[in-house]
């Protein structure tokens, strides 16, 4: 009996994958029904200096318009195309997206950079570098360090040198790469040294609790020293509120980026934001700025 049993336990789980895989497939299709019907758009969440009291830039997070589950987070689909071909459709319309509306603040005379989230698989593609120069190409008013990319922490460690020459390669075409969450993936200082990204972005994580928990502090204040002996800048995410942004600025990091300071916004709003945070910067602008 305990052998037809387990027998026909095994029969549900496989039912139970088979149809979650096949729930996600359909998802899939949907997604590329969604990017051929423009159903994705970006959000632009402010990058802020917070001594200067400027804004540095924007980055851009994706968001699916679907037309029967409204407004979907990254969350909610990103994950589900991490393995698949998709992600790299998907990447490569963010690119285009983006860089196109650079171009569009900059004719209403708003200059501002961009930068946008690269999944490991689609960086990895022989052509990458290709269709970057494709997308700047077509907007020649634009200078190359408009754009900016974000990649994972944890991508650079699991295949290491095809992440350095694709550095490399950004680089010199002058598109900035910047090392997104990090602090999560235990990249050894070695790594770091030879990876010519030119920015850290401080993981959420340690910055939302550097408030409360002095051992995250005290990762924030280790990442500081290394980043500035190398040479490389660092901003931090999950600037929750203007505490947390004097608690950075004590320790001497400048740049941030949070719900503190701007939730993703959209497109449309950006000009008007940027001009109210510099009328009146929550943490005013030091001397000498
Ligand atoms: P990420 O690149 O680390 O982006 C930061 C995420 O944290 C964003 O969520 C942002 O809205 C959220 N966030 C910003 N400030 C705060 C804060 O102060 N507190 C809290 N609790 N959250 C904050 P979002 O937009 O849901 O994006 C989640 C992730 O989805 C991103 O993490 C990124 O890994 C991925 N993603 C977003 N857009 C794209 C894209 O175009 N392509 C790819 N491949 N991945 C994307
Ligand atoms: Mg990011
Ligand atoms: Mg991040
Ligand atoms: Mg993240």
């Amino acid at each position: 009996f305990a052998k037809r049993a387990g027998g026909s336990q095994v029969h549900f789980f496989d039912a139970v994958l088979a149809h979650e895989e096949q729930q996600e497939q359909q998802i899939r299709e949907r997604i590329q029904a969604g990017l051929a019907n423009h159903e994705f758009l970006l959000a632009y969440q402010p990058k802020v200096d917070m001594l200067c009291g400027r804004v540095i830039g924007f980055e851009a997070l994706v968001r699916w318009q679907h037309p029967e589950r409204g407004l979907l987070q990254p969350s909610a689909f990103v994950p589900m195309i991490e393995d698949h071909e998709l992600v790299e459709q998907l990447g490569d319309w963010a690119i285009g997206e983006a860089v196109r509306q650079a171009a569009d603040w900059l004719a209403a005379g708003v200059k501002t950079s961009v930068s946008v989230n690269i999944s490991p698989r689609h960086l990895l593609r022989p052509d990458f570098i290709e269709r970057l120069g494709f997308h700047l190409g077509r907007f020649p008013q634009l200078h190359a360090g408009v754009l900016e990319l974000e990649i994972l922490e944890t991508t650079a460690i699991k295949d290491f040198s095809a992440v350095a020459d694709f550095i490399g390669a950004c680089k010199a075409l002058g598109v900035p790469v910047v090392m997104d969450d990090f602090g999560t993936g235990y990249s050894s200082l070695t790594y770091l040294r030879r990876l010519p990204v030119s920015a850290l972005k401080l993981d959420q994580s340690f910055v939302r609790g550097m408030l409360e928990d002095p051992e995250d502090e005290a990762i924030i204040r280790g990442i500081l020293v290394m980043a500035r002996g190398f040479g490389r800048k660092t901003i931090a995410e999950g600037v929750e509120s203007v505490a947390h942004g004097n608690a950075l600025l004590a320790l001497g990091c400048t740049l941030g980026q949070g719900y503190g300071i701007a939730k993703p916004l959209p497109a449309a709003e950006v000009p008007g934001w940027i001009a109210a945070f510099e009328q009146a910067p929550p943490w005013g602008r030091a001397p000498g700025c």
